[in-house]
């Protein structure tokens, strides 16, 4: 992941085919999780968003629904939205653009979606162009941050209702590494945010 939580100025005009925020005059926000689904995580993350009635949007790994498919119809049971992630959490700067595109298709026969996010927010030029003609690139303008070792919950929660505006897309994660703060940090930043906006989908 990018170490960022607002990306530069300069990378929004470079990826001008990447959506990082989705203006609207419904006060709505984006809520997204990657990595998933994980059997340690998950199941939190949707009681949470449940509770507070919320939706998110969960860009998965192929190979994660491959290993947990009951999760990932749960997430779409429970009507959230899902989006393609790649099979495997390549580094499109660091892989082939025949090999990343693969990759991509490989993880659409598991995950029926429109949207892609690139895992580390990287991609190569030669990628963007292949993949914007099938799908939407969604990146985000908020990043909590929740991945990093030793984060603690008040940051993660910081990271997320101190930047979010109107339109924000705000990325969290599905995955093992927010494991340590999820249980406090999400249903804070969940109930936060369905106070101050509308949460939908990308
Ligand atoms: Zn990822």
């Amino acid at each position: 992941m990018l170490d960022f939580i607002k990306p530069p100025k300069f990378g929004r005009l470079f990826y001008k085919d990447l959506i990082f925020k989705i203006p609207n005059k419904e006060n709505k926000i984006f809520l997204t999780f990657d990595d998933g689904p994980n059997p340690e995580v998950t199941p939190f993350i949707l009681e949470t968003l449940s509770k507070f009635n919320a939706k998110a949007t969960f860009f998965c790994l192929g190979k994660q629904v491959e290993k947990y498919p009951a999760l990932f119809d749960q997430i779409i049971s429970e009507d959230h939205q899902v989006g393609n992630h790649g099979f495997e959490h390549l580094n499109g700067w660091k892989t082939k653009t025949e090999d990343y595109i693969n990759n991509v298709i490989k993880a659409s026969e598991i995950i029926d979606s429109k949207l892609f996010r690139p895992p580390f927010g990287k991609m190569k030029v030669s990628q963007i162009k292949f993949l914007k003609e099938k799908y939407k690139l969604v990146l985000w303008d908020v990043s909590a941050q929740d991945y990093l070792p030793n984060i603690s919950e008040d940051k993660v929660v910081s990271n997320v209702v101190n930047h979010t505006t109107e339109g924000s897309i705000i990325v969290m994660h599905d995955n093992i590494k927010v494991k340590p703060h999820l249980k406090i940090s999400l249903p804070v930043i969940v109930s936060e945010l369905v106070v101050r906006f509308n949460m939908s989908f990308v």
